[in-house]
């Protein structure tokens, strides 16, 4: 066995604690059936069998074998060990990093419930602990960890976009008191953002301002901590994953709100409302629950009203993976919908089965993968034409951004929108 640094002790580390039945299980038996392949967007796209689920689920369980199971490390051709050197380690990274969105989609269609996406995820954790996550996405996580937020905005021009947002609002609904309230302490709900939208979207903000407004909402946003994103879960650096959600979790206490409302946003949502109470070890002492959640109550509970004559066009719908397939967010955005659209046509397949946009697990951030991330889009863009659809409504940013990209590309001709916006325009205000 080849001399181990401390970086790749500490990744074996993190096998050999992890090692439970839960692990063991996953990692073993798998039974080559091959039927995650078709699952998989990289290989339908490009036929490539490196890009089969299972050959990721191989390489980590080579590494188990090696270095944690007696067969391994007496006989390490018996059973495929592998060595944890270079030609390994770049292998991790091309294929766990470079070559899964942690869709999730595999785990759904392993005909023995092989859990892919966790394995994917432990062998990410064991490159986060040997310093080997790609640059452009740790530049990311560093940005949030170091400003507050993952694009660095300056807390200033948060500020000023905020404030410009405000006055269109009072323009818009016609009323010189309507506000876009900031850092207002003991409201019913803190409002989070994906920096996308005050760095490139800031119309959804005004949206979700103008749907509280009309909602008469107690609400506020945060200038010290916004960002509903945790590009740690991605990197799967789960002390950095704690750390990022802390802030947020300690906002909503030193606001002391009752609810925090994850904007439209599936990786961020995830990460805080079903992730973060493992990472920090202790349950929410306030209600957490996503704006789609949020919207279907208003509607539900009358307040507020929406006439969906405002939008005629034919509407398709995209699942965003953690909030759809890992979230079991289904079925309130399309009762949103249903309220705010006259026609919906689902792509197919759709729901829990819905395929990726191509742009989660990191790889929206991960740019030297861009020409694969844009190869898989194709199936997105197939399925959206297959619709008819003139409007792609979606409730997340990430998705948002790699959909516009698939648009440019596959030259689509759509618009594409999140829930917010769609019920800002069907709004009735009174
Ligand atoms: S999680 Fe999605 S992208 Fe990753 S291997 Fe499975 S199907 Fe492919
Ligand atoms: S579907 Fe499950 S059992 Fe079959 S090859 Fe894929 S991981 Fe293995």
């Amino acid at each position: 066995m080849s001399h181990l640094s401390e970086e790749q002790e500490k990744a074996l580390k993190i096998l050999s604690e992890l090692k439970d039945s839960q692990l063991l299980s996953h990692l073993n038996s798998c039974v080559h059936c091959g039927l995650c392949a078709e699952s998989c967007m990289y290989y339908l796209a490009t036929n490539d069998e490196r890009f089969v689920p299972a050959v990721k689920v191989a390489l980590v369980s080579s590494i188990y074998q090696r270095y944690c199971s007696f067969t391994g490390r007496s006989f390490p051709q018996l059973v495929n060990a592998r060595e944890l050197d270079d030609a390994t380690q770049n292998e991790m990274v091309d294929l766990l990093f470079g070559s899964c969105t942690l869709c999730g989609r595999c785990t759904m269609h392993c005909s023995i419930g092989v859990d892919i996406t966790y394995v994917t995820k432990v062998g990410r954790s064991m490159l986060a602990a040997m310093g080997l996550v790609p640059a452009t996405l740790q530049s990311t996580v560093n940005a949030a960890l170091q400003t507050g937020n993952n694009m660095a905005i300056p807390t200033d021009d948060f500020i000023s976009t905020i404030s410009w947002l405000e006055d269109e609002l009072r323009d818009e609904v016609n009323d010189p008191q309507a506000s876009i309230p900031l850092n207002q302490a003991g409201a019913n709900v803190l409002y989070t953002l994906n920096p996308r939208e005050p760095k490139f979207f800031p119309l959804s903000i005004s949206a979700m301002a103008k749907i509280f407004y009309a909602a008469k909402e107690s609400w506020t946003l945060s200038t010290h901590m916004y960002d509903v994103t945790n590009y740690a879960y991605f990197s799967c650096n789960f002390e950095e994953a704690a750390l990022i959600a802390q802030r947020l979790y300690a906002e909503v206490e030193n606001l002391q709100a009752r609810r925090c409302v994850l904007a439209e946003c599936g990786h961020g949502s995830r990460a805080f409302r079903w992730e973060a109470p493992n990472y920090l070890q202790h349950p929410f002492s306030f209600d957490v629950l996503t704006s789609v959640e949020l919207l279907a109550e208003y509607i539900r509970d009358g307040r507020i009203r929406l006439d969906k004559e405002k939008n005629r066009e034919i509407v398709t719908l995209h699942d965003p993976c953690n909030l759809v397939r890992e979230g079991g967010i289904i079925d309130e955005q399309r009762y949103v919908l249903s309220h705010a659209a006259t026609t919906l046509i689902e792509m197919t397949p759709h729901g829990v089965d819905n395929f990726c946009c191509g742009g989660g697990g990191g790889q929206l951030a991960m740019s030297e993968y861009g020409d694969r991330r844009m190869k898989i889009a194709e199936l997105k863009a197939d399925q959206i034409r297959r619709t008819g659809a003139s409007t792609v409504v979606t409730p997340c940013h990430n998705c948002v951004d790699q959909l516009m990209q698939i648009n440019n590309k596959f030259k689509l001709d759509v618009n594409i929108k999140t829930l917010g916006e769609i019920v800002a325009d069907a709004l009735v205000l009174e």
